[in-house]
């Protein structure tokens, strides 16, 4: 039986990337891309490529040369030592591998690599942000991409706009060896999680965390507590993981955010990640809530 309470790292997180802040000029650049130990990994619909080994697939920049690119061209990811990291989002998958090697990285999360899956989650999110925003708030000029792909351009006004990650606060409630999990609507048969919400302008994290679990299921809380964090690339959120602890116990679920919402017992929980209880389906292993499930159950044993 693998360890729950050993100390593993939390996916998404560990980028091991220099982001080359400083190298970032179309000369560096075309330098960079020219390497011989650049990397190119592929994206298509933003899927990751995925090759032998189950990791991400990579070849040299220059085997792109000639197909069919998504907007904005390569992104360079970053240096992972000396090497030049570089993510292509291509039209024609069949040309490098089968389409079914371009997996959804909810899908895959849990069998990669933390560090793979932040290198693939931040081209993921950064492509994801070019698709979506391609005019200037500004002026609603046309934007264009500039140093490798972390940046845009208006060509209009002239404006700089930056990718935006959005912090969400993700919550443990906890009711001394209780703790509140919930489901939102439409969520398959069982499944449970930690709440969550979008973190509002002039909101602290601490705030945020306690007008959702009121809102949500009408609880009051006290002694809001940072655990850890995790980038989602859906497309670009900032999880923040809190527990809180419960100072009124009954549960009133708003029916617009949640469709249930109960208490589990430590062993309850206990025994579903030891997979002989299944009082809740858990949320997978490469999600926060169940990251945040496990240190819980940890800090408790
Ligand atoms: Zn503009």
């Amino acid at each position: 039986m693998t360890d729950i309470y050993a100390d593993t790292p939390i996916p998404f997180s560990g980028d091991i990337l220099d982001y080359a802040e400083n190298e970032r000029s179309p000369e560096q650049l075309q330098a960079l891309i020219g390497k011989t130990s650049a990397r190119a990994v592929l994206l298509f619909k933003g899927r990751i490529g995925i090759g032998d080994g189950g990791r991400p697939h990579r070849l040299h920049p220059s085997d792109l040369i000639g197909h069919d690119l998504m907007a904005p061209g390569p992104i360079f990811l970053g240096l992972e030592g000396e090497r030049p990291i570089f993510a292509f989002s291509i039209a024609k998958p069949e040309s490098f591998l089968p389409e079914e090697n371009f997996v959804s990285l909810r899908g895959i999360g849990g069998n990669m690599r933390p560090t793979d899956l932040a290198l693939a989650g931040r081209a993921k999110s950064l492509f994801a942000w070019h698709h979506l925003e391609k005019h200037c708030v500004t002026c609603g000029g046309q934007t264009v991409a500039r140093d490798g792909g972390v940046k845009q351009k208006c060509t209009g006004c002239g404006a700089e706009s930056f990718p935006r990650v959005n912090p969400v606060a993700i919550m443990l409630v906890t009711d001394g060896d209780r703790v509140l999990l919930g489901r939102g609507p439409g969520w398959p048969e069982g499944f449970m999680s930690a709440l969550a919400g979008f973190i509002s302008p002039g909101e602290s994290l601490e705030g945020a965390a306690e007008r959702e679990v009121t809102e949500e299921v009408g609880l009051k809380t006290k002694n809001p507590r940072y655990v850890f964090s995790q980038p989602w690339p859906f497309p670009a959120q900032l999880m923040i993981g809190l527990m809180l602890e419960a100072v009124t116990t009954d549960i009133t679920i708003d029916p617009k955010e949640l469709e249930d919402a109960r208490w589990f017992t430590r062993d309850e929980v206990l025994a579903v990640f030891e997979k002989r209880g299944q009082a809740f389906m858990c949320p997978p292993r490469q999600t926060i809530a169940h990251q945040l499930l496990r240190h819980w159950l940890a800090e408790t044993a």
